[in-house]
């Protein structure tokens, strides 16, 4: 059999780069030699364990070691199994995050990204991921042709900024809205310059590092608040006449920032929870019926807008610029995983073979 270089994911703080069988092309599907893959916040957290990936035994996990991480890759086909009309060897693409089942009343109504038997690349066997020199796409996958002029930095964003577009589609953003997006990283950041595209009145960026305060601006927030040094309740109220915000979206897994946005959301107001929460909330429930009437909003992975994601890059509209912070070999995937953990300049992280 024939061997790659990859990384294997074999237990909780468990991650070697090593040999691995080169993935086999079967009927329907393609294989890609991999040129490069994001590292998620969601790598890092099945790297640490955690009750939702690893479960609390063998018999309850949802991943399935030893198997490869990684699901923001691209690549170029070099092989295509038998069936595969519409894409061919030398087409550069990616695939959603997602690998559905393609039979369950989910994918039949086309909501495939919720589909119940769905596997994420990285975290099953037969769906390994993007860290390793090559990958196997399976047949239900949703693949994506990225235009030859992409560069890498644009080709590894699709996925990010697909999630952050389906939260935005989510909140359904009209022309009066004031927009607040808590936690700017690759994904927020794109969320204050896809906002605008909707022109709504005001884009309010929340966030406490100082190197992505920075580059908001650039990226279309017209205010940006740090609650390390400023009441954030305090100075949104000022901005909007003392009514709150019409649109909080969730996008930095903090658990205080859920309570944050049923605090800053005027009455009516649309809260959207997109980040993954590092631990339950406790919240005043009554905020939302009692109080203010709110609505609260579900975001999960991305549903159809890898298209409008890479024809908004392709126009010019949808930056990349920066977002792309490090990037480093597989072979040097734990200082890789460090960085994006613990550097404070860190934004999206990146392994190549
Ligand atoms: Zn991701
Ligand atoms: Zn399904």
């Amino acid at each position: 059999m024939e061997k790659m270089k990859a990384v294997v994911t074999y237990a909780p703080n468990d991650i070697r780069y090593e040999e691995y069988p080169k993935p086999e092309c079967g009927a329907g599907e393609v294989v890609l030699k991999v040129k490069g893959c994001g590292i998620c916040a969601g790598d890092i957290k099945a790297y640490h364990g955690g009750i939702r990936i690893w479960g609390t035994s063998e018999e309850n996990r949802y991943i399935e070691p030893p198997c490869i991480p990684g699901h923001e890759f691209y690549g170029e086909i070099v092989e295509t199994g038998e069936g595969v009309t519409d894409f061919g060897i030398g087409d550069t693409i990616c695939a959603e995050q997602i690998v559905p089942c393609g039979e369950c009343e989910f994918c039949k109504n086309g909501t495939y990204w919720m589909c119940k038997r769905s596997a994420v690349f990285g975290f099953k066997k037969y769906a390994n991921g993007g860290f390793a020199e090559y990958i196997r796409i399976p047949k239900t996958a949703v693949k994506h042709k990225i235009p030859k002029s992409f560069t890498q930095e644009q080709s590894i964003l699709i996925e990010p900024i697909a999630c952050g577009m389906h939260a935005l589609e989510q909140a359904n953003i009209k022309h009066e809205d004031v927009v607040v997006i808590a936690g700017l990283g690759a994904i927020g950041l794109s969320m204050c310059n896809i906002a605008n595209l909707a022109l709504p009145k005001m884009v309010i960026g929340i966030e406490v590092k100082e190197n992505r305060i920075a580059m908001a601006k650039e990226f279309g927030a017209d205010v940006i608040l740090n609650p390390k040094n400023q009441n954030v309740t305090e100075e949104i109220l000022k901005l909007t006449d003392g009514l709150g915000c019409d649109v909080y979206i969730e996008a930095s897994g903090n658990v205080n920032s859920a309570n944050q946005g049923l605090e800053l959301l005027k009455n009516h107001g649309r809260y959207v929870q997109m980040g993954v929460l590092g631990d339950l909330v406790t919240a005043d429930w009554n905020m939302i019926g009692d109080g203010k009437e709110l609505t609260i909003i579900g975001s999960h992975l991305s549903a159809r807008v890898y298209p409008a994601v890479i024809r908004g890059i392709e126009k010019g509209l949808i930056k990349t610029d920066g977002l792309i912070s490090h990037k480093f070999k597989l072979a040097e995937v734990h200082k890789a995983y460090q960085t994006a953990e613990s550097d404070p300049a860190a934004i999206k992280v990146m392994l190549e073979p």
